[in-house]
Order: C-alpha cells, then sequence, then structure tokens
C-alpha cells in the first residue's frame, strides 16, 4: 500500500484537469439518443480530449491481470453492462437503454476519473430510480470523504444509503481508488464497508469513488473481450463516478465544471 499525497502544485493541475474532463463528459452525454452508436460516443470524447491537448487514459491502458490494453477512449456500458464496456460501431443506442460512460484524462502528466449513466430516450421509473439513487449514493460517499476519516467510513455511508433505497445489488469485487499520478492508485475504496475501518482519509489524497448499483444481484460476470463487466441476472446497473480531494473540511469535486 503507497498512498500518495499530492502537492499544492499537483492537484492545481489535477483540477484543470478534471475540469477539462467534466467539460467533455457532459458533451458527450449531449450526444447520447437512440440511432447513436457506442463508437460515434468514444471517438467523439477522443476527438474532444485531444482538441484541448490531454489524452485519454484509459486507451492503450492495460490493467493488471488483463492480456490486452483497452482498446478506446471511452467505456460505454449499456443496461446490464456494468463497467468497461468496449465501444462498437454496431451498438447502436435505442430508446429506454441506460447507458454509462465513464472516461478517464490524463493532463499535464495526471489523471483524473469520471463516469455517469444517461437514459437514452424514455427510460422506466425503475431505472431511473436506479440511476438516481447511484448518483445520490455517491454524493453520500464523497460527503463521508472528510479528512480523518477512513475508507471504510466511506463504503459504509455508501452502502447504507443503498440499503435504505430498496433492495439494490451493490457491486463488491469494483471499487473506487486513488488516481493523479496513475489512473488507478492506493488506497483502493469498496462501496461498502465498516465506520472506522481502513486506510485514513488525509488532506492532499485524490480519489475516485464510484458506486456501481444492480437491479438485481450483486454479482458479476466478464464477458470474453476480456473487459465488459455484467450482471450475472442480465438485469440493469448504474455507475457514477467522481474524483475529489480529501481536504481538512469538506472535500472538493475536482471533476466539475
Ligand atoms: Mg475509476
Amino acid at each position: 500500500m503507497s498512498i500518495i499525497i499530492k502537492t499544492k502544485e499537483e492537484i492545481e493541475i489535477i483540477r484543470e484537469g478534471g475540469k477539462h474532463l467534466a467539460t467533455v463528459l457532459y458533451k458527450v452525454k449531449e450526444k447520447v439518443a437512440p440511432g447513436i452508436s457506442t463508437k460515434d460516443l468514444d471517438l467523439y470524447a477522443e476527438k474532444l480530449i485531444r482538441e484541448m491537448r490531454d489524452e485519454p487514459a484509459f486507451l492503450g491502458y492495460r490493467p493488471d491481470g488483463a492480456d490486452r490494453p483497452f482498446p478506446a477512449t471511452l467505456c460505454v456500458s449499456v443496461n446490464d453492462e456494468v463497467v468497461h464496456g468496449i465501444p462498437k460501431k454496431d451498438r447502436i443506442l435505442k430508446a429506454g437503454d441506460i447507458v454509462s460512460i465513464d472516461l478517464g484524462v490524463k493532463h499535464r502528466g495526471l489523471f483524473t476519473d469520471m463516469a455517469m449513466t444517461v437514459p437514452v430516450g424514455k427510460v422506466s421509473k425503475e431505472d431511473l430510480k436506479l440511476m438516481q439513487v447511484t448518483e445520490e449514493s455517491l454524493q453520500v460517499g464523497i460527503e463521508a470523504a472528510l479528512g480523518g476519516n477512513t475508507v471504510g467510513d466511506v463504503g459504509y455511508a455508501i452502502e447504507s444509503y443503498i440499503r435504505s433505497q430498496g433492495k439494490y445489488g451493490i457491486v463488491e469485487v469494483l471499487s473506487g481508488h486513488g488516481v493523479g499520478k496513475k489512473i488507478h492508485e492506493d488506497p483502493y475504496i469498496p462501496n461498502f464497508g465498516k465506520r472506522g475501518k481502513g486506510e485514513k482519509l488525509v488532506p492532499g489524497m485524490i480519489v475516485a469513488l464510484e458506486p456501481m448499483i444492480n437491479l438485481g444481484t450483486k454479482h458479476v460476470t466478464i464477458d470474453e473481450d476480456g473487459y465488459t463487466i455484467r450482471t450475472a441476472d442480465g438485469k440493469r446497473s448504474a455507475h457514477f463516478e467522481h474524483t475529489i480531494l480529501i481536504t481538512d473540511g469538506e472535500p472538493e469535486i475536482l471533476t466539475k465544471i
């Protein structure tokens, strides 16, 4: 475990990078509509990032254990796909889908990470509630990420909120993480936990919180492409993520415009 505390200069760069990332992701969100392919969203994200003279963080990134690098800029995960969906020309979005868009950006050598789930046209009430509860659980997690609190306090806050909202599956095999010098750093921050347990959050730490919440089981499977994670029961899933700075007061959301 090696937690990196960022310097003032690094924080300034990451703050700037987070603004770029949020700008790009909100523009990609605007493009989400019936008839567009997931590959179109990916190419649009890449174009916007390069126009800002930044680099996509996921393109060519090889996570531990993967046998090939991720082949795209944007992870696009539709309906029962939880995360890490690979964009495809023939994957056309249609009304009633929900689509998670997850993007990492490298700005002046430093990384930020952000995701959101977006409805395509009109979606069911159940799906709207799923997205709302997931986004709110991220907010609750951020509020718990106070300097001096622990990783377990954040997980506990997210988990308790989700449990209070109904019978949802909280994905356990993936978690939030430190970010900055690399796209994934220590500490890992599960979306469940026990109060007071785990690493202490210290001002100057930068972490990405990212609850992944399912309508059914918490269990997931991985496709033969080696990346796409989907729910084991085929029910839908939502994902929201922000990169935040731990301070001695309220945390600061860095992935915002
Ligand atoms: Mg992440």
